[in-house]
């Protein structure tokens, strides 16, 4: 099949060209003509399908025609990367249209968003919580409004989003086009695709599986002897650009340290840094200036860096599903890609989670240069402890000891650090969901040691 099927306006063709894309990927093969009808649809792909321009193709088409100056398109993503990513897709694919795109997150000024929707944006792709300051301080008007995206709908729910989203939605004009894209489709999803979809089309591809294209192996260790593996694991692979994955972005940061440490290029993505070090983190990682990004699973959101050749899981993700978002890095449209995961013996039951999604058993692997029997250091023997259980309440820091600031400190709201995070005031703090959280706190202490 040819983009030329789709009779998209001149403009939205010669966009295609300029992205570089020879045919349609099987998303867009499926949606867009569906998107071209008019229809609500219901899209189940992970990302690395080409699920954007299934979406952004058809809406820039949509919108070559009719009024400008007002908004028209609004994609509500979770993650500000993402948010950037989708409006970069944009950005290319309608470079010929002369429509406008712009984006409205947190953790930036508010006023600069606030001038750019003034001067006349016919699309916006935003994250939840920015988006309702804007509502309610009236700073954008969606009465206009053609089109709704809601992508990566299931991250968005295990983000605490929902209750922003329905807030959103009262703001809209019920006679509108909505398009729902979601990796999964739990029960959450399906309740909130009945609320806001109005008779649906059912787009798939393939199962939850990630792309063919990767490898999959298994690195048993012990926690203490997760870094020394991993740079034996480095220097062993033929690798390019790597991405690591940790649990907690206290451990990315010191797991970045320590790479740089032993003369690698490397940075770390996680959600303290300013909007400026991330930026500068993923640039660096795109250009290929930093070789490797040490990320938590919520900073790597929409992270699309076409040449990652090694997914790395330093620590095993808390679901089948955050596996295949973090497998979906590599291996993009059609290229190979490793995806290694360091399990320790608390992993068991996730490992087999994983494989079950997978529909296959997962090779194990072991260096043999390697001493896997190598003692844990004194420190780390001092810091094991029982398990650490989930949603203990923190003690309240003393306050103004001028000690560093938790994220939780006094002279950071709530507000202010869901906006951090694009995630609406009210939300669950740390983007995980509370099942999520318990089997967490069984895996904390120990994992804690290994850095
Ligand atoms: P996405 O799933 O939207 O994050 O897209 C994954 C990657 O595939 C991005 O780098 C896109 O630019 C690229 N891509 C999307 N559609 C096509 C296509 N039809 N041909 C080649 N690459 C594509």
């Amino acid at each position: 099949m040819s983009f030329s099927a789709f009779a998209f306006q001149p403009q939205v063709s010669a966009g295609i060209k300029a992205a570089g894309y020879d045919t349609p990927t099987p998303i867009q093969e499926q949606a867009i003509p569906k998107v071209l009808d008019g229809r609500d649809v219901m899209g189940l792909a992970q990302t690395g399908t080409g699920k954007t321009a299934a979406f952004a193709l058809p809406i820039l088409d949509r919108l070559t025609k009719g009024k400008r100056n007002c908004v028209r398109a609004l994609v509500i993503a979770p993650t500000r990367e993402l948010a950037e990513q989708i409006n970069d897709n944009f950005i290319t694919l309608g470079r010929e249209t002369r429509l406008r795109s712009a984006t409205v997150y947190g953790g930036v000024g508010i006023n600069p968003q606030i001038k750019k929707l003034k001067q006349g944006t016919e699309i916006v792709v935003a994250c939840p919580g920015r988006l309702l300051d804007h509502i309610e301080q009236g700073t954008i008007d969606l009465s206009n409004l053609d089109v709704l995206v809601l992508d990566e709908a299931d991250q968005m729910f295990d983000m605490g989003f929902f209750p922003a989203i329905r807030r959103i939605l009262k703001h809209l004009p019920r006679q509108r086009q909505t398009l729902l894209f979601s990796a999964t489709m739990p029960d959450e999803i399906k309740h909130l695709a009945q609320e806001v979809l109005s008779d649906p089309v059912t787009v798939q591809v393939g199962t939850v599986a990630p792309a063919t294209t990767v490898s999959h192996a298994l690195y048993p260790v012990s926690q203490h002897l997760k870094t020394p593996l991993l740079l034996e694991l480095l220097q062993k692979a033929n690798t390019g650009s790597v991405l690591i994955f940790t649990r907690t972005k206290h451990r990315a940061k010191r797991l970045g340290e320590k790479l740089d440490k032993a003369g690698y290029r490397a940075a770390s993505l996680q959600g303290n840094l300013s909007q400026n070090k991330r930026q500068a983190a993923l640039e660096g990682f795109r250009d290929g200036s930093f070789q490797i990004l040490v990320a938590t699973d919520i900073a790597a959101r929409g992270i699309d860096v076409s040449q990652v050749s090694h997914v790395i899981n330093y620590d095993i993700p808390d679901t089948p599903e955050a596996y295949i978002h973090r497998i979906g890095r590599t291996g993009r449209a059609a290229r190979s890609g490793d995806a290694f995961t360091l399990v320790t013996g608390d992993d068991g039951a996730m490992v087999k989670a994983i494989e079950r999604t997978l529909g296959k058993s997962v090779e194990r692997h072991k260096l043999d240069s390697f001493d896997y029997n190598s003692p844990a250091p004194q420190k780390d023997r001092e810091f094991a402890r029982p398990p650490r259980q989930p949603n203990r309440p923190r003690k309240a820091a003393p306050g103004g000891n001028g000690k560093k600031s938790s994220p939780a400190s006094a002279n950071t709201t709530r507000r202010q650090q869901a906006d951090q995070a694009g995630r609406p005031a009210g939300a669950q703090p740390t983007g995980v969901n509370r099942r999520q959280r318990s089997r967490r706190g069984s895996q904390g202490a120990a994992s804690k040691n290994t850095l």
